[in-house]
Order: C-alpha cells, then sequence, then structure tokens
C-alpha cells in the first residue's frame, strides 16, 4: 500500500514538473505577441520603386529575382517586358 501512495506521489510530481516546463513556453508565446503588437506601431521599411520613383511600403513591394523592386505588378511589367 505504501508503493502505491508513493507511486501517486511520484505521478503528481512529475506532471506538475511537466506544467511547470510548459508554463514559460506560453509565457514566451504572450512575449512574441505583445512585441508583434509593438512591431506594428514602428514605422515600416519604405522602397522606392524602379519604375516610376514612388516610395512604397516594403510588405507592397513586387520583387525581382535581380533585386529591382516595384509598387506594383504593373510596373514590374512595364520595366520588364516580356517577363
Ligand atoms: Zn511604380
Amino acid at each position: 500500500m505504501k508503493l502505491l501512495i508513493w507511486l501517486v506521489i511520484v505521478a503528481l510530481v512529475v506532471a506538475w514538473i511537466m506544467r511547470s516546463k510548459k508554463a514559460p513556453v506560453q509565457n514566451e508565446g504572450g512575449i512574441r505577441q505583445s512585441q508583434d503588437v509593438g512591431g506594428h506601431l514602428k514605422p515600416e521599411a519604405m522602397l522606392q520603386c524602379a519604375r516610376c520613383g514612388t516610395y512604397f511600403p516594403a510588405s507592397e513591394a513586387v520583387t525581382l529575382a535581380s533585386g529591382r523592386v516595384f509598387c506594383s505588378e504593373e510596373h514590374r511589367r512595364q520595366a520588364v517586358p516580356g517577363d
């Protein structure tokens, strides 16, 4: 009977350790989330269109393999005819 009680105690301790190991991972996720929110507040990198010279957010960039960037798919086609 004593052995059974010890097995239960060990199982509870193991379960408690597993929980405490998982907790920091959840906290990291929370920190990452708040960092993402902060990232949205930062000004986004601006790129200049190789076709019209307009500055636009990097997230809207149409990029060529050569590294040239354009504000739109239309300007990319105009700059690279036949592509
Ligand atoms: Zn453009």
